[in-house]
């Protein structure tokens, strides 16, 4: 989304054009480049519609899988064409592509300006002639729609998930104190922000390091008394040594949302033992009902990986058997991607392209079936909306239940009711679809 704050004087100057891709944590980390940049006087633009000749373009990159990385390289060689044809000014590559493959980056792509790592702000920003703020802890120019805000509590991981590349792009576990992360939610209160969405690679480790043991429910209170805060949300939760508390602080707050995001992978012990997710079968299916038993209208969103090394028939049974049977609220899956210096990469890649994503479809059928189900119960039941954005003839809205992007959405057709973005309202649900609701608001 373009987000732009300039002055005349500062259209003079280099403008400095951010490109995000890849996750929410990007995001974040594009929204903090950001905030150093205007603090520092610069023009920043966060994907501007038109480019000028003057343009610095900062690309932030994915490195995660095949699909993010290819889509970062393609926008990489894309801007480094455009420098050529003298459209833009200068190319400067960050983030996790950047991190996990620098060397090979400076070899291949020989005409952008400089690479910079997950790790490397003060660089960066003295690259472009700008200095490292320290004073604006948690101040940054958000792209998203300033009601919601994406709230990074820690980063890095210290899991040893077999497939996974993350932590040798994002290092080890580090947890944001309890204090800066107040501060910083009281500046995105004061600037209008109404959700924070808590996210890390692994949110339930959060204090481990830091406090010597699990503190987001402590951290959860804290934010939860932030005035102006209405929704708090998890993503990213991890199974093994789930701390049960925070589902006390989930009960106990009306504002944090009985939503809770955990990557669960996969379900057969075989899977989930060469993954080294650290949990089993039944551990798995223990720990969800031990979640739903304690808030029973929890929404409960996971993703899985479908083709990982070894999988086979009959653990693809056992997943499709266990989603039908756990209906999750919310589901994601994806193709398992065969990552360099990960531990399953001294496996054999056996499962074919083509059967990886037949298993995926397979699964996100059975999920469009259980949420078209799960939507019917729905209609004729009354809901707090956030109104998110207006399109065409319709407002776009969520639920306390989903999670912008990747959830359901509530459509509220704006000729009959209209309530501006960033506001809440109380909808009737009168139509429900796999993955949409419909309906009317009935009060602001
Ligand atoms: S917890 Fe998540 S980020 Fe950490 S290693 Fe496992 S999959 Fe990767």
């Amino acid at each position: 989304m373009k987000t732009k704050i300039n002055t005349m004087a500062n259209e003079a100057k280099p403008r400095i054009n951010v490109i995000t891709l890849g996750c929410s944590k990007n995001i974040h980390d594009s929204e903090v480049l950001m905030g150093q940049l205007r603090a520092n006087r610069m023009n920043v633009i966060h994907e501007a519609d038109t480019l000028r000749q003057d343009d610095i373009i900062v690309i932030n990159t994915c490195g995660f899988i095949d699909n993010a990385k290819q889509e970062s390289i393609d926008t990489i060689l894309q801007y480094s064409e455009l420098k050529e044809q003298g459209k833009i000014s200068k190319v400067i590559v960050i983030g996790c592509l950047s991190e996990r493959y620098k060397p090979e980056l400076e070899a291949e792509i020989k005409n952008v300006d400089s690479y910079f790592g997950t790790n490397d702000l003060p660089d960066l920003l003295s690259s472009i002639g700008a200095d490292y703020k320290y004073e604006l802890i948690g101040e940054r120019l958000l792209t998203t729609p300033s009601h919601f805000a994406y709230f990074k509590i820690a980063e890095g991981c210290n899991r040893p998930c077999s497939f996974c590349a993350i932590p040798l792009m994002r290092g080890k576990h580090v947890s944001k104190p309890i204090e800066d992360l107040v501060k910083e939610a009281k500046y995105l209160a004061k600037n209008g922000t109404k959700e924070l969405i808590l996210i890390a690679q692994d949110l339930t480790y959060y204090g481990l390091d830091l406090y010597s043991k699990r503190n987001l429910a402590d951290l959860l209170r804290k934010l939860s008394d932030v005035d102006g805060i209405e929704w708090i949300r998890l993503q990213y939760a991890y199974p093994s040594g789930f701390p049960m508390d925070i589902l006390d602080v989930m009960n106990e707050r009306s504002n944090i949302c009985n939503y809770l995001d955990m990557p669960l992978q996969h379900i057969s012990d075989s899977m989930l033992g060469s993954m080294r997710r650290g949990i089993t079968r039944q551990k798995t299916i223990d720990l969800v009902h031990a979640i739903r038993d304690k808030v029973p209208d929890i929404a409960l969103r996971t993703t899985l990986i479908c083709g990982y090394p070894g999988e086979t028939e009959k653990d693809f049974e056992e997943m499709k058997e266990w989603i039908t049977e756990t209906r999750f609220d919310r589901l994601g899956c994806f193709t398992y991607s065969h990552e360099e210096k990960t531990h399953a990469y001294e496996f054999h890649d056996d499962v074919p392209e083509k059967l990886k994503q037949d298993r995926v479809e397979t699964i996100m059928g059975i999920q469009q079936e259980i949420s078209f189900d799960k939507n019917q119960d729905k209609v004729g039941r009354i809901y707090k909306v956030l109104i998110d954005k207006k399109e065409g003839n319709y407002l776009i809205g969520r639920t306390e239940y989903d999670s912008p992007e990747v959830d359901n959405e509530v459509l509220i057709d704006s000729r009959i009711s209209y309530a501006s973005p960033g506001s809440f309202v109380k909808v009737k649900i009168d139509r429900a679809e796999d993955f949409d609701l419909y309906g009317q608001i009935v009060k602001i």
